[in-house]
């Protein structure tokens, strides 16, 4: 399959070569003939599938061909509703790199900043407009969004949407919107209040489904590492003593915890920076740039900052913290091996983290590989309770050593010690627990792995 027999127009051909992209990905596949079509859709998709293009390709197209028959001012008729800020901007540049050829306007709006800018691109007309969902209501609410003439609408990562609160939101928008209209919603799962919701959006829609939440890349290569709490910034130390690694996403639960790996790192010379939501926009923006051009290295990011972030070439991600929602943990090294690229993933596991992995491993079903042979093994069994756990077994790692007993070898690790996070799957180097090497799974793009039903 290429991108030629979708019957896409040369303009956006051209583009996407320029892009560097040779076939579609499956939800691409399956996405693009439906909304061409102009039949609502009810994806089931996760970021890193390529979805952002599936969407926004046939609507640049649908338009190109209204705009040459409706001449005159720009009026939106396609409204796209995504979540965070970040989410918002990439959809922007996606749309800004997939319509270069197309003379079509965009605008992408988002709160924590001024507004000045974004209402001046409106005033001068667009054709596609990108917001999260509460600068919109506030710009609506002004009079400078006018969303009578829309089309399509986008309501992406609906699940996220609705974590986030945003569902009160996102039905008032709802009232704004024309009822005749292309509606494509987006979710990367599909509980019960996202399929009522959905349930309320579209009509007669077709179902296109790929890479279910349980399942990760078999790109990324995931490994495990028991340690205690207070020992895990020496072991993010240690391990980010291997150069090689030149760029590392770091996941914490807290904005607080984000601060604290940041300032450890700069303790220890190694640039970081964190994103989350105490910081302005501009702060998060900055960082992110910082770190795409590599003048960071480590960019310390929560959760729902993280959300969308689409960087490049990002080889590691390395969980601090394991999240307590399981596909928190499929969404987070999602963030790597994407478009089929090689990635890698650890996570550092404390005593009162058990359960979490627990729950981690039945989601994906694979038995996340456990890294033995490091410097900082985990010392204690028993939980604080911090996390409420039901610890399953004895902590696979411990080491009958006294604390403290292996950090005189830290900075002179071994080269199977630096090495053996990067093998966890693969590498002689690194020990696996009773738990085993993960079984094979296809990769994610496998088109064994989209159905459309
Ligand atoms: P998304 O799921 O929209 O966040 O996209 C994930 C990544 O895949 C982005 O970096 C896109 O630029 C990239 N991508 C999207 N479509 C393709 C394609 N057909 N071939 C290669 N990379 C792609």
């Amino acid at each position: 399959m290429t991108f030629e027999n979708l019957d896409l127009i040369e303009p956006i051909l051209n583009a996407l070569k320029t892009k560097g992209y040779t076939e579609p990905t499956p939800i691409q596949e399956q996405a693009i003939p439906i909304i061409l079509a102009g039949r609502d859709i009810l994806g089931c998709a996760q970021t890193g599938t390529g979805k952002t293009a599936a969407f926004s390709i046939p609507i640049i197209q649908r338009l190109v061909a209204d705009r040459a028959i409706n001449q005159g001012h720009r009026k939106v008729q396609a409204l796209i509703v995504t979540p965070t800020r970040e989410l918002a901007i990439q959809i922007g540049e996606s749309i800004e790199d997939y319509g270069k050829n197309c003379n079509l306007k965009h605008a992408v709006i988002f709160g924590g900043v001024s507004q000045h800018s974004q209402v001046n691109s409106l005033k001068s007309g667009v054709d596609i407009l990108v917001a999260t969902p509460g600068r919109l209501l506030d710009l609506v609410n002004q009079g400078f969004v006018r969303l009578g003439d829309l089309k399509v609408f986008v309501l992406d990562e609906a699940d996220r949407m609705l974590d986030m609160g945003f569902i009160h939101d996102v039905k008032r928008i709802l009232r704004l919107i024309p009822e005749k209209r292309q509606s494509l919603f987006f979710s990367a799962t599909m509980p019960d209040s996202i399929m009522h919701l959905a349930g309320s959006i579209l009509t007669d829609p077709e179902k296109v489904s790929v890479t279910p939440i349980s399942s990760t890349a078999e790109t990324i290569t995931q490994s495990l590492y028991y340690v205690d709490q207070e020992e895990k910034y020496e072991l993010l130390t240690h391990i980010l003593q291997d150069k090689s690694i030149r760029t590392a996403l770091v996941f914490t639960r807290t904005k607080h915890g984000a601060d604290k790996v940041v300032k450890m790192l700069a303790k220890k010379n190694i640039t970081a920076e964190a994103i989350h939501g105490n910081k302005s926009q501009n702060a998060r923006q900055r960082a992110l740039s910082n770190f795409k051009d590599h003048s960071t290295r480590v960019l310390v990011a929560t959760d729902i900052a993280a959300r969308g972030i689409d960087i490049d070439e990002l080889a590691f991600v390395v969980n601090f913290e394991v999240p307590n929602i399981a596909e928190t943990y499929v969404h987070r090294i999602g963030r790597t091996g994407r478009a089929g690229a090689e990635g890698k993933a650890i996570s550092f596991c404390d005593v009162d983290e058990w359960d979490y992995v627990k729950d981690i491993e039945k989601l994906i079903s694979i038995k996340i590989p456990v890294v033995k042979d490091h410097p900082y093994p985990a010392q204690d069994s028993t939980p604080t309770g911090k996390n409420k756990p039901q610890p399953r077994n004895q902590n696979p790692n411990a080491r009958k050593t006294h604390r403290g007993g292996t950090k005189s070898g830290d900075s002179t690790s071994t080269s199977s010690d630096r090495n053996s996070y990067g093998s966890s799957n693969r590498g002689s180097s690194t020990s696996h627990s009773s738990h085993g090497t993960a079984p094979k799974k296809k990769f994610s793009w496998d088109k064994k792995n989209v159905s459309s039903r």
